[in-house]
């Protein structure tokens, strides 16, 4: 019993929606926000500036990354 509380802190803990939260590929921290494209409303503006959201800027290409990571600066 005392064991398992012991590993409880050690889990790593493999998220089932993952992969829509977006982990760095490159750091493996999840630190990561969502690059929004297209024109930014102001509302976008203010979760930008929150650190929320990553402005992609108003060109899309097609192949732009969707993923942003705030602790290595990686795109994806
Ligand atoms: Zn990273």
């Amino acid at each position: 019993m005392t064991d398992e509380t012991e590993n409880a802190d050690n889990v790593i803990h493999d998220v089932p929606f993952g992969e829509s939260k977006g982990k760095c590929p490159e750091c493996g921290s999840m630190h990561t926000v969502p690059i929004l494209y297209g024109y930014p409303m102001e509302e976008a503006m203010d979760a930008a500036r929150r650190g929320k959201i990553q402005l992609g800027g108003c060109v899309i290409r097609g192949d732009d990354p969707r993923k942003y990571c705030k602790d290595c600066d990686h795109r994806w």
